[in-house]
């Protein structure tokens, strides 16, 4: 495919985020493009100039479909990027990407603290089931990273702030590692969104968002994007694994996400203040042992989260209690403001405990392994979200 239209590129973010993608309906004139609730499009009639493998087409709903494609030139813009495919979820993004670029004997560095599913792919399915010689490096030690990489890696995979210990990666430093050794970069952004970080500036050469988190924001659509300028190999990701794997997304899902994402950087400017401010509030509070947000002075990737972000930090904290696993759920089910639910970058805060048994808690600094929360902030006011964590601390007694 041809690099993504955006009429609005010399214009910022907030001003793309609302016109970029859109137009005047060419049918009705309508000032919103319509829902395509279609299948299958109305074919040439000289049959030899089709190609059934193509996305350029519209001819059936798993090779492309128009609200996927508006949706993909809105991301691309946010990204200040070439191209970027929407596909059904996060994951189906990152397994996509990781699909296409990876051969039985190719080897992918993957970082100890990853989403859950990027853990499972790299540490045993991708590893026993094709070949693939999946290490697992902590990123944030750069030595790590060039003891671990070979001539032979194809692929360094990182996600920073990672989920869930909210930790720090330096993109340019692995990106520049990577391509010594004639490695690709991908980096999953989810945590950050486009309007804090753009992997792409930092010499990485894929990023992968959740469209579910922040971009969609409203906990009622699921997608997932690839955004790169390698347009060669966008169309070997649309080729081998969109049309002939298909983890396409719904023309309504891609419908919603473009809705929920035209108010994108207001609702991201909003959540990177009042999650410093909430940030700031559970440091200060007695047993709160640990609290993880690169906006924070504390945070070991501060310095560094100011050189690569911008705008904010983003809308997720981890922190620790000073207590065992029931206790946290006692306290969880106390809140009143903040949801009990996984999943974040929704309206509304979510918070979601992981217990001292789970696999990988192993994995995460020696902090994170007692009393451990994930938590994401959303758009109430700060101040009852404090006020919130306050008397559900109390409830339980701390
Ligand atoms: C949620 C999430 C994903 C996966 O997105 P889904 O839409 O749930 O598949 C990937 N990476 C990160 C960092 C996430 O938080």
């Amino acid at each position: 495919m041809a690099e993504k239209e955006n009429r609005y590129s010399e214009y910022g973010i907030a001003t793309q985020a609302v016109h970029t993608g859109t137009a005047y309906d060419a049918e009705t004139g309508a000032i919103r493009r319509p829902l395509h609730m279609a299948n299958s499009f109305k074919l040439p009639d000289d049959l030899s100039q089709v190609n059934y493998s193509s996305t350029d087409l519209l001819m059936y709903a798993r090779n492309g479909n128009p609200n996927q494609h508006w949706l993909e030139e809105k991301v691309a813009a946010l990204h200040c990027a070439k191209d970027a495919i929407v596909l059904a979820s996060g994951v189906g993004a990152l397994h996509a990407l990781f699909w296409t670029l990876l051969s039985s004997g190719d080897r992918v560095l993957y970082p100890c603290v990853s989403y859950m599913a990027v853990y499972r792919m790299f540490h045993e399915l991708f590893n026993r089931k094709f070949g693939v010689d999946t290490v697992m490096v902590d990123m944030t030690d750069l030595d790590a990273v060039r003891r671990a990489i070979t001539p032979g890696t194809r692929l360094v995979h990182i996600e920073t702030p990672d989920n869930p210990t909210v930790g720090i990666t330096d993109i340019e430093a692995i990106a520049r590692i990577a391509h010594e050794n004639g490695a690709l970069l991908s980096v999953d952004n989810t945590f950050a969104s486009p309007l804090n970080q753009r992997p792409l500036d930092l010499g990485a050469d894929f990023v992968v968002e959740a469209l579910t988190k922040f971009i969609n924001g409203h906990g009622d659509a699921q997608g997932g994007a690839i955004i790169s300028n390698d347009l060669e190999t966008m169309d070997r990701i649309r080729y081998e694994a969109q049309v002939n794997v298909g983890s396409v997304i719904s023309p309504f899902n891609a419908w919603q996400i473009f809705r929920g994402s035209v108010t994108f950087p207001l609702r991201m400017e909003r959540i990177n203040q009042s999650t410093l401010q909430v940030a700031q509030w559970l440091e200060g509070r007695d047993h709160v042992t640990y609290v993880s947000y690169p906006g924070l002075e504390s945070h070991p990737g501060h310095a560094l989260a100011e050189k690569q972000m911008h705008g904010g930090y983003g809308g997720v904290i981890s922190f620790c209690v000073d207590t065992d696993d029931k206790t946290v759920e006692r306290f969880c089910a106390q809140l009143k403001v903040i949801s009990f639910a996984v999943s974040l970058g929704h309206d509304e805060s979510l918070i979601f405990p992981q217990p001292s048994y789970d696999e990988r808690i192993l994995l995460y600094p020696e902090v994170f392994r007692k009393g451990f929360i994930r938590f994401s902030i959303g758009l109430e006011e700060p101040e009852d979200i404090i006020r919130d964590l306050d008397q559900a601390l109390k409830a339980v007694g701390l």
